[in-house]
């Protein structure tokens, strides 16, 4: 297993852990990026980690809540509340805008904050296609002796996400009991990373990872073998997984592409305005885009 470091960046009010992509480590399967953030706490009142109106092109945005709650809504008329253990898929294809507001009031209001935004890349057959929108309230889970695995897209063990994939993935969250070894069966021909959320966690070859570190695990794989440390709270990760993608990638601000031609078109469209990524219907800032140099 390679371990890399976590990247501390901003994004909006929030500091996040930047786990994908690494310099010398796009992707993972198709995950080509993964920001963990919090646990935070938000004040109530405030925007908070709200995110205005901004758009994505080739790529699916993969949200996951430990704790706390968002409001997703996109060019494509969404409206969805989403809160702990529940999943907002969205894939971008050739455009969408979306905006992630803080719920203000309600019992869903959120004062603690604990989560990961990932992406995956849109292979060539869909990322120029149609956008579309999923919410999954509750998904599949497969249990081993010592953890649980809550299966977000694609299959482990006996449980397989209904979410939508477009190429061969694996997202899960894995929650190990404190004190535990569990085991865990690969599809030989992913290679896997695991980002730990909370806790911390022993893997087979004798390499801890905790928060902040990113576990890197080639193809060949059979198992995987996960010791979580001992104490009382459980040990919250996420198992990625994919067949290595087809073609290297460019990403630039919130697009992934194959060319800089098609970054530089994208934020330039955004810019315009001129329909390519619709509109979303928020009370929060556009986001303009920045521009390739
Ligand atoms: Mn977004």
């Amino acid at each position: 297993m390679e371990v890399y470091a976590s990247k501390d960046r901003v994004v909006g009010a929030a500091r996040v852990r930047r786990a994908l992509p690494q310099r010398t480590r796009r992707t993972v399967g198709a995950w080509c990026f993964a920001d963990h953030l919090g646990p935070m706490s938000v004040e109530p009142e405030s925007q908070g980690l709200g995110i205005g109106p901004h758009p994505h092109a080739g790529l699916a945005t993969v949200t996951w809540l430990v704790e706390g709650s968002l409001l997703h809504k996109d060019s494509l008329g969404s409206e969805q509340p989403i809160t702990a253990g529940q999943l907002n898929l969205m894939h971008a294809g050739h455009g969408i805008a979306h905006a992630e507001e803080q719920l203000s009031s309600g019992p869903r209001r959120a004062t603690t904050m604990h989560g990961i935004q990932m992406w995956v890349a849109q292979p060539d057959l869909t990322r120029h296609g149609a956008a579309g929108f999923e919410h999954h309230g509750t998904l599949p889970q497969h249990e081993e002796p010592g953890g649980v695995a809550t299966v977000l897209l694609g299959t482990l063990g006996a449980a397989s996400s209904p979410a939508r994939t477009d190429t061969p993935l694996l997202g899960a969250e894995l929650v190990l009991q404190p004190g535990t070894t569990s085991t865990w069966g690969l599809t030989r021909a992913y290679e896997h990373a695991l980002v730990v959320l909370s806790g911390s966690v022993v893997v087979d070859d004798g390499v801890a990872l905790v928060p902040g570190a990113v576990g890197h695990l080639g193809t060949g794989r059979d198992e995987l073998v996960l010791s979580a440390l001992a104490g009382t709270e459980p040990t919250r990760l996420m198992l990625l997984g994919g067949e290595p993608f087809e073609a290297p990638i460019v990403m630039h601000w919130n697009y992934v592409g194959r060319s800089r031609a098609e970054m530089v078109e994208a934020s330039e469209q955004w810019n315009a305005e001129d329909g390519r990524f619709g509109r979303v219907d928020s009370a929060l800032a556009r986001i303009p885009s920045p521009v390739p140099v």
